[in-house]
């Protein structure tokens, strides 16, 4: 699946940046957006400790704009992650550099060309500043139904068209990189989204239909699992775009190959496409035509999640290009297996992923840390 283009990058050269307004338009158009209260957190900023320093974070929307706004400031909050324990080139990992001060750039002494913080993430060869990409990134993973390149667009005062790119290289931050296999009670179902094909310029339902052999118009499957926790409120899942308007059972037993463990029990409808699942798995069936639950016999936690899924797209983004959905789902997903860790706890896990490497909220937060008061 490729998740990048290199169009993207291109554009961004392009678009440029566009400046609008001071900080305090900014937060007044973020007060529009996400309401008073989150901004007029009074809470203080939180302290992470990485291998070397104590990097300060902010913990509301409110202080990221505040905190960020300030380009040295976001620049050592991203060098801190990305470099604990010192900076290396990323060409050649060579210690041994100068600091070019009025342009953010390093020149290494090793291999002697210039580096930026932003080389070797999704932030290289954009023109965005990191005033600007990290108030984004806490907008977009603590945003629960998602974000739109027009609010983005918005509140942060660059083009729409820069927004929509700036979501979805945020979007691949948000991409869970390291996966094991579900195991013990697991649920999987499908569902369908889109076909509603008045949303689509004509020239989109062309390209849409050039595309595909039959079906409805834009309408995806989407199939997804979910790992049930002891604990309630706990479960995790994982979602696949399947492609086209029907699940075979052939990608329905790659997939669950991909994500379960074999000898999980699996609770599912009586689609077809589970039929053979006998063989792998304690496959346990609910017809639903007959009910929807059956003691533990359910796949209540999935129809949850498809509920907030759709509501998301309905609300925040209208309509999402089936070749767009996996990109959509990422984001949906992260939110909510990560909806019982805090907006920081997002936000750092989602800038770690940034930078090419997995960080954890535990690994950051050093043990018995309290929230600084000042
Ligand atoms: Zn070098």
């Amino acid at each position: 699946m490729v998740r990048t283009g290199t169009g993207m990058r291109q554009h961004l050269k392009v678009e440029g940046e566009a400046r609008t307004g001071d900080d305090e338009s900014l937060r007044r158009r973020l007060v529009h957006l996400v309401g008073n209260n989150i901004l007029d957190s009074p809470s203080p900023p939180l302290y992470i400790r990485s291998m070397r320093k104590t990097i300060a974070a902010p913990t509301t929307l409110a202080q990221a704009i505040k905190y960020f706004a300030d380009k040295d400031v976001a620049q050592d909050f991203l060098v801190s992650l990305r470099w604990p324990e010192g900076i290396y080139c990323p060409r050649c990992a060579c210690t041994e550099h100068s600091y070019l001060k009025t342009r953010r750039l390093w020149k290494c002494k090793g291999c002697e060309k210039q580096f930026s913080v932003k080389l070797g993430t999704i932030f290289e060869d954009s023109p965005i500043g990191l005033d600007k990409w990290l108030p984004a990134i806490w907008l977009i993973v603590n945003a629960k139904n998602g974000i739109s390149s027009y609010e983005l667009h918005r509140s942060l005062g660059v083009t729409q068209k820069t927004a929509w790119f700036m979501l979805h290289r945020i979007r691949l931050a948000m991409q869970t990189k390291t996966f094991t296999k579900f195991k013990g009670e697991v649920e999987i179902d499908e569902t369908y989204i889109g076909g509603k094909a008045r949303f689509f310029s004509p020239e989109k339902k062309d390209r849409i239909l050039r595309g595909r052999r039959s079906g409805v118009i834009g309408k995806v499957a989407v199939t997804g699992v979910l790992s049930r926790d002891a604990r309630k409120g706990n479960s995790t899942v994982q979602m696949a775009v399947l492609g086209g308007s029907t699940l075979s059972r052939e990608k329905a037993k790659a997939f669950l190959g991909q994500t379960v463990e074999q000898g999980s029990t699996l609770y599912s409808d009586e689609h077809s496409a589970y039929r053979t699942m006998k063989e792998t798995y304690v496959h346990k069936v609910i017809d639903h035509s007959v009910s929807y639950c059956r003691g533990k016999v359910h796949t209540n936690g999935l129809e949850n999640f498809w509920s907030l899924l759709k509501r998301g797209i309905r609300g925040t983004y209208v309509a999402v290009e089936p070749f767009h959905m996996f990109r959509y789902l990422d984001e949906q997903v992260f939110r909510f297996n990560n909806r019982k860790t805090k907006d920081v706890a997002r936000f750092i896990s989602t800038v770690g992923q940034i930078l090419g490497k997995r960080l954890t909220y535990a690994n950051l937060i050093g043990k018995g840390m309290e929230p600084a008061t000042t």
